[in-house]
């Protein structure tokens, strides 16, 4: 189950029947269009301070003295003070609840935004948490603004989560920190749906080296230190876990030099720190003599990357950086055939958006023993890679990485510096992919779809079934 923002809510909007007449007050968006998406918290502050249902209607009066006061219709009974020692009591509780967002029922004297008792205790309690009356919500551009908000609330919490800042709230999976979310409109035989889609968020990773800028990678927030590690050993930063120094989150909340999202400035008031902390990874190298030639290579990389290869070395130059790669691993061809359908289940955010790349790394007998998923293929290459390097296990010579659509050189490259012998992708190959892959010793494979596929390199290692 994947870890969904937690949203406060009026429980009568959710058709539970606590009005004070025992009715309700369903809103069909919020049960059958954003419930799916999200995990609600269903209060009734009046129910739950005991005024029980069905119960004499109340209302908020102000006294001579401009003290507001809730008053019951009829009977004309002050339970001001019953609601204000509830209110204290369950604000405390939500606050510790991490709640990313709630509803209000508007026009309560209990629950509106702006005028009710519990309502604005809370909003006082938590300034920074997305709040929408369910009046507003038929407004789709501020529907639409309140949804992100809830999600990028969430997602900068797992961040922080993610970082070690808070251990509070229940574990839930890192994909939350992967997925947002938008309002859109279904269209299906010409009628239109109003829904709300999970997506694969991409967002800014800046990776320094000793703490000065190196790099800036777009992808999909999670497994960052290991996307780090794997980019390192692709752009020849280091040639092994003993290369390694430390990875960390930056912890200090300068202004970053990457671009942030569009929902990031949407919360960036509310929690600017996680935000910080989650797209900032500082690497320190083991032997950092090298530091300044690295960083003044690769700005001299960054201003040359108009050609093809992005200022990387061609083929030939590679050869005085790494060996052909002389593995004796054979793979069936049974098992070849297997693996987009297994690559697809270990996918759990692409389940959610239908919108991630992936790429997995499997054994000779067909395990898979790890995946990693991201907007870039290349980024999802770097986290599986990188992965096993911190954990000290490369060359992967005994190793097949599968990725999900074409192989580029640069994936091809990656595979050859972390030692592995075999690349298979869903679809084809790129032409400089194939002369790197003969040149090194690596097996290419390409659209491996139902039972067939192509060899393009090394067709040795692929025995029959
Ligand atoms: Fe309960 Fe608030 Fe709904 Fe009134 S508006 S019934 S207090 S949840």
């Amino acid at each position: 189950m994947v870890d969904r923002p937690r949203i406060g809510i009026s429980a009568c909007l959710l058709g539970e029947p606590v009005r004070y007449d025992g009715a309700h007050k369903r809103d069909a968006w919020l049960v059958e269009v954003l419930g799916p998406q999200v995990e609600w918290v269903a209060v009734c502050p009046e129910v739950e301070a005991g005024f029980g249902t069905p119960r004499e209607p109340v209302q908020l009066e102000r006294d001579a003295d401009g003290a507001i006061a809730m008053m019951t219709v009829r009977t004309r009974c002050d339970v001001t003070e019953t609601m204000q020692r509830y209110t204290s009591r369950r604000v405390a509780e939500l606050a510790d609840e991490h709640l990313d967002g709630y509803v209000f029922k508007a026009d309560s004297p209990s629950c509106d935004p702006g005028e009710g008792l519990f309502a604005r205790a809370l909003i006082a309690r938590l300034p920074g948490l997305p709040v929408i009356d369910e009046r507003r919500l038929t407004d789709p551009a501020v529907r639409t603004a309140f949804v992100e908000d809830a999600f990028a609330h969430h997602r900068a919490w797992s961040a922080k989560r993610s970082a070690g800042l808070s251990g509070e709230r229940p574990a839930g999976r890192s994909e939350s920190v992967a997925l947002g979310s938008a309002v859109v409109v279904r269209v299906h035989d010409g009628a239109r749906v109003s829904h709300v889609d999970r997506t694969a968020v991409e967002e800014p990773l800046e990776i320094r080296l000793h703490g000065q800028p190196f790099a800036v990678i777009m992808r999909t927030p999670g497994a960052d230190k290991e996307l780090a590690a794997g980019f390192l050993l692709a752009e020849r930063v280091i040639h092994s876990a003993d290369d390694l120094g430390v990875i960390e989150y930056c912890t200090d909340t300068q202004p970053q030099s990457s671009p942030r999202s569009l929902s990031e400035k949407v919360t960036a008031d509310s929690a600017p720190s996680a935000v910080a902390f989650r797209n900032v990874v500082n690497v320190t190298l083991a032997d950092p003599s090298h530091l300044e030639r690295l960083l003044a290579d690769r700005r001299n990389v960054q201003t040359n990357s108009s050609c093809g290869l992005c200022g990387r070395r061609t083929i030939e130059s590679l050869a005085s950086d790494a060996a052909p790669i002389r593995a004796d691993i054979t793979i069936p061809s049974s098992i070849i055939v297997t693996l987009p359908h297994r690559l697809r289940a270990g996918q759990a955010v692409f389940d959610e958006t239908g919108g991630l790349h992936a790429a997995a790394l499997v054994t000779a007998d067909g395990e898979l023993v790890d995946l990693a998923e991201d907007v870039g293929r290349h980024n999802a290459v770097d986290k599986v890679i990188g992965r096993m390097l911190m954990r000290d296990r490369l060359p992967l010579s005994d190793h097949l990485l599968f990725v999900s659509g074409r192989t580029s050189f640069e994936i091809v490259q990656k595979a050859l510096f972390a030692g592995i012998p075999m690349v298979a992708a869903v679809s084809a190959p790129s032409s400089l992919a194939i002369d790197l892959a003969q040149e090194f010793g690596i097996t290419l494979i390409g659209f491996v779809r139902g039972e067939t596929f192509n060899i393009y390199a090394h067709a040795d290692r692929v025995t029959p079934p």
